[in-house]
């Protein structure tokens, strides 16, 4: 019995295999048949990378591997656009529209856990630490799809009218001390040249089922910008606290009205915030009150619009309790990355080319979500859509997931499948040769 039901299920797999592929996909015979011979070579490159991770603006190897693909595409290709970024343009047979793809590069400051053959033991410098190095974030992930989405793109070069302008991103993961991120470095070093993309598009790898993406209009990921704040009181003895002014106690003052800012003072629906305090530093001793204390924290916020007026409440919420206490509150705040924020007609055209690809089921909507994305600098340039796709193994749920940036982040590999069908539906939808 089981052997004539496995019989039927190979006949049924070996006649319905290519119109099953036909319809599943909507891709055209050709373009389906160069995404599974891509799909072996995207994984071996993603296993590379991540057994190779650099650091932000350290990404030397990955961009000679991005740039050496991309030329051996015939592909107009540049080098060094901040730094080690690598842009490739693909120009298509006939004029049309111009589109740019985006993957950022970098990985991060952590020591990989998850126990794979390719797994990263690649050691680096950072903030003056020695620290383990690894693609905690997908990165390397990104990259593997969008060398894929080249691959099959490049291939229908005679098919396609307009322009495809790949960009490989450095440094995402935060500016470095008084510089740029890599996104707003590539824009500033004029990263589309002569061209004038009508749309930038990118992903990102997320604790969602695999073979799912989420597509969310409007804001999606939050601003993230760094706050500063040094109390200066007056150094006593611990004794005789009424002969000085404590900037401890005026520190944890300030830490607990902070919190005043998302739940008492901004609109908790129209403007979510996060204010996180995530060092204090003060004193050297358990009997002396000390001069100053310093506290380092992120400031995460979804509506652009309310930023201004969020500032001015933090400045004065720190400095009037420092007053409050007689102590004295400087406080810096450094624009680390703003909201990226989908245009919604923009994402509804790119979710429908996405659902008639992938499946109306595998489209997923959702919340947005408080981490940041340096991505929202080419929303300001160029209008851009941004989204999500999952890279949970089957069976195992978001709450069970390691998080992003996370030593045991883990990118079931299938899920990249899923990412590069839909950057291909996209590209094609705007340039056509798709059908
Ligand atoms: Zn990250
Ligand atoms: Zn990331």
């Amino acid at each position: 019995m089981r052997f004539v039901a496995r019989l039927v299920v190979v006949a049924v797999v070996l006649f319905a295999a290519p119109v099953h592929a036909q319809t599943a996909t909507g891709f055209a015979p050709p373009v389906e048949s160069s995404i599974q011979s891509v799909i072996p070579r995207m994984i071996a490159w993603r296993r590379d990378f991540h057994q190779h991770p650099e650091l932000s603006y350290e990404e030397v190897r990955t961009a000679r591997i991005v740039a050496q693909h991309l030329r051996s595409l015939r592909l107009e290709v540049r080098t060094g656009v901040a730094q080690t970024g690598v842009v490739g343009v693909l120009r298509g047979a006939r004029p049309g529209p111009v589109i740019a793809l985006r993957a950022d590069m970098d990985a991060l400051p952590v020591t990989e856990e998850v126990d794979l053959p390719f797994r990263s033991r690649a050691r680096g410098r950072y903030n003056g630490q020695d620290v383990g190095i690894m693609h905690a974030c997908g990165h390397d992930t990104h990259v593997a799809v969008l060398m894929a989405a080249a691959s099959v793109l490049a291939a229908r070069r005679n098919e396609i009218a307009g322009t495809i302008i790949f960009v490989f991103q450095p440094s995402e993961e935060g500016a470095p001390p008084g510089g740029m991120g890599g996104a707003r470095r590539m824009l500033a070093e004029n990263v589309f040249g002569d061209l004038q993309p009508e749309a930038i598009f990118g992903l990102h790898a997320w604790p969602a089922p695999s073979g799912t993406v989420t597509m969310i209009p409007g804001p999606f990921m939050a601003g993230s910008d760094r706050i500063d704040i040094t109390v200066t009181g007056s150094q006593t003895h611990g004794a005789q606290p009424h002969a000085g002014i404590d900037p401890i106690v005026a520190s944890s003052q300030i830490i607990n009205a902070l919190q005043t800012v998302p739940s008492r003072q901004m609109d908790a629906v129209r403007s979510p915030v996060i204010v996180t305090i995530g060092m204090i530093q003060g004193g050297v001793r358990y009997n002396i009150i000390p001069q100053t204390v310093q506290m380092q924290g992120t400031i995460r916020y979804l509506n652009p619009d309310t930023r201004a007026d969020l500032y001015a409440r933090i400045r004065r919420t720190v400095t009037e309790t420092a007053a409050a206490t007689g102590a004295t509150a400087e406080v810096t705040i450094t624009e680390n990355a703003i909201p990226t924020v989908n245009p919604p007609a923009l994402m509804a055209r790119t979710r429908a080319a996405v659902a008639r690809s992938l499946g109306e089921e595998a489209v997923l909507s959702g919340l947005p979500v408080m981490p940041a994305e340096d991505f929202a600098y080419f929303q300001q340039a160029v209008p851009g859509v941004f989204f999500f796709y999952g890279v949970n193994p089957p069976g195992v749920s978001a709450a069970e997931a390691a998080p992003n940036h996370n030593p045991r982040f883990f990118v079931h590999e299938p899920a990249m499948e899923t990412a590069l069908r839909a950057m291909l539906a996209i590209a094609l939808d705007r340039v056509g040769g798709g059908a």
